[in-house]
């Protein structure tokens, strides 16, 4: 099948979506952005082997394709409209292209963002990026900027899951919740929409806990005192990890693609599935601190190029 076959085949589906003008098919997609609001716009890209294993299920690997850039359109508190899709593909059969677009499309789907274009090439290993453009009210959007000495810490759902379950996908060991933490991560788009226009900066976490909490405080300018004793940690991390092992996952560990948050408690009353962990301080000090002792925290995120 040519590259216009696999296209045809796979990847055009939705006519009509809401406010695509012209879809896939022309030279370029045409789109009518809702008037008065902002545009937001992102990219991901997943090299297999770097981003993602090879044995990873196709299914797995379009619904995470689209799914981290959900994660960057829900920290900046805008709303998911049309995406593109780069893929080159090796020498992969029919059956695996079939699995990644609909995986791609679950992801599509719960979310309501559109497939309106993209590129299909390819190459010595299967490479995918997805581009998202969103909206946003101008006043409401969430930059990593912006947290202010005495706005109070926060993230969404529970940290750690993912790396935990990554480790657990390598070694073979089967674990229904931590795995699929890792293969499917659920993009905070609700938690980010409520949190538009209330919280002071936000950032996604995908490279751990630590090392994106730092870039939200170097972006701010400020520190911050973290309780780790308060970290959400999931029944499933706790129950297969010893305490350590489960911190150092919830601290470290990438991939949870949770949001990271600083607001005055106020303003995010209310919001549910939200935790407090600690207190924005005059910068620049990242201090953690556990049963009021200050602990050792290593900050090594995943990092490129290192
Ligand atoms: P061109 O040669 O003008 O760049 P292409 O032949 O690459 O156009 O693509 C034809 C149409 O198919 C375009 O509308 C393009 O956006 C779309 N397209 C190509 N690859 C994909 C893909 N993987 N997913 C969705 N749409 C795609
Ligand atoms: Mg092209």
């Amino acid at each position: 099948m040519d590259e216009f076959g696999i296209i045809r085949r796979f990847f055009t589906r939705e006519p009509g979506a809401a406010g695509v003008v012209v879809g896939i098919g022309d030279d370029g997609a045409v789109v009518e952005p809702t008037p008065g609001l902002q545009q937001v716009q992102v990219i991901d890209t997943l090299v297999e082997g770097v981003h993602f294993p090879s044995n990873m299920p196709a299914a797995d690997v379009g619904y995470r394709a689209v799914a981290v850039n959900l994660s960057d359109i829900a920290s900046m508190g805008a709303r998911p409209r049309w995406m593109t899709l780069a893929l080159t593909l090796r020498d992969k059969d029919e059956s695996w292209i079939e699995a990644f677009a609909n995986g791609l499309f679950d992801a599509a789907g719960e979310y309501d963002v559109a497939l309106i274009g993209g590129d299909t090439t390819r190459g010595d290993e299967v490479v995918a990026s997805v581009h998202i453009s969103g909206e946003v009210a101008a006043d409401d959007v969430l930059l990593r900027s912006g947290a202010r000495a005495g706005d109070m810490l926060y993230v969404t759902g529970t940290l750690g899951d993912a790396g935990a379950g990554l480790s657990l996908f390598e070694a073979g060991i089967p674990d229904e919740y931590l795995v699929t933490r890792f293969l499917k991560p659920a993009a905070r788009i609700h938690e980010g929409l409520l949190l538009a226009g209330r919280a002071r900066a936000a950032i996604d976490l995908s490279d751990g806990f630590v090392a994106d909490l730092r870039k939200l405080l170097d972006a701010g300018g400020v520190g911050a005192e973290i309780d780790v004793g308060k970290l959400p940690l999931s029944d499933a991390l706790c129950a297969r990890f010893t305490d350590e092992e489960a911190m150092a996952f919830a601290l470290t560990g990438g991939d949870d693609y949770e949001l990271c948050f600083a607001a005055q408690p106020d303003d995010v009353s209310g919001v549910a599935g939200i935790t407090a962990v600690g207190l924005v301080t005059d910068g620049p000090d990242l201090v953690c601190r556990r049963d009021g002792a200050v602990v050792d925290v290593d900050e090594g995120g995943y990092r490129h190029f290192r």
